[in-house]
């Protein structure tokens, strides 16, 4: 850990600590700072934010980062408004408006693939030739065709064009279905556990049969 040179005096720890607090803080009241998190995440802002304010007082945001890592009170400070961040509404809205545009785009891809209907340009132009040549081929081969998937796939398009709020919320529970579900399967309609239950799987393992003897 650097802190100073020998003969100078200790780097002003306290100080660099509020003003990183309080730049965290006018962050999380701003909104400029959204659309960079929704697309790179929240670290390389907060790298940033170190950089602004270590480099003045000549420590590295290293040595920060050492100093609170050991000092539990500061690390929750610095925490704390970390989370704030990552929770802003403006960034949990942008990252989910950019999970259904994702979405859609594979919905449309696997529509094309298992059903012949084309793509719209947005989703066409946004895929290099030589796949295009490739989804091509698939489509017009005919082999993927699915006339069980592709209805499935087609409510989940309409949903996201007429009630893009409603994509990714579960239809018989009503709970947000896991991301990592959405991405394996972007046309499910309910969580995982409805799932189940619409399937008439149990939802837990039976228990298995061992006789009561110590009663
Ligand atoms: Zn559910």
């Amino acid at each position: 850990m650097t802190i100073g040179s020998p003969e100078g005096p200790p780097p002003p720890w306290q100080e660099i600590h509020r003003a990183v607090l309080s730049t965290l803080d006018a962050l999380a009241s701003s909104t400029g700072w959204i659309p960079t998190a929704a697309t790179v995440g929240i670290e390389p802002l907060f790298e940033r934010v170190l950089q602004q304010v270590c480099e003045p007082h000549g420590v590295t945001p290293g040595a920060y980062i050492d100093l609170i890592t050991k000092d539990t009170g500061m690390r929750r400070e610095v925490q704390k408004r970390l989370s704030k961040l990552m929770e802003h509404p403006g960034l949990v809205a942008m990252r989910r408006e950019a999970q259904r545009r994702e979405a859609e785009h594979q919905l449309y891809v696997l529509r094309y693939v298992i059903s012949g209907e084309e793509p719209p340009d947005w989703v066409w132009t946004s895929i290099d030739e030589a796949q295009q040549a490739q989804l091509r081929d698939a489509a017009e081969s005919g082999e993927e065709r699915d006339p069980v998937l592709t209805p499935r796939v087609q409510h989940a398009l309409r949903k996201l064009a007429e009630a893009p709020s409603t994509y990714g919320e579960c239809e018989d529970c009503g709970t947000t279905i896991l991301l990592e579900r959405l991405q394996i399967v972007p046309w499910a309609e309910c969580c995982a556990a409805c799932q189940r239950k619409r399937e008439g799987t149990p939802d837990v393992p039976p228990e298995p049969q061992v006789p009561v003897t110590y009663f």
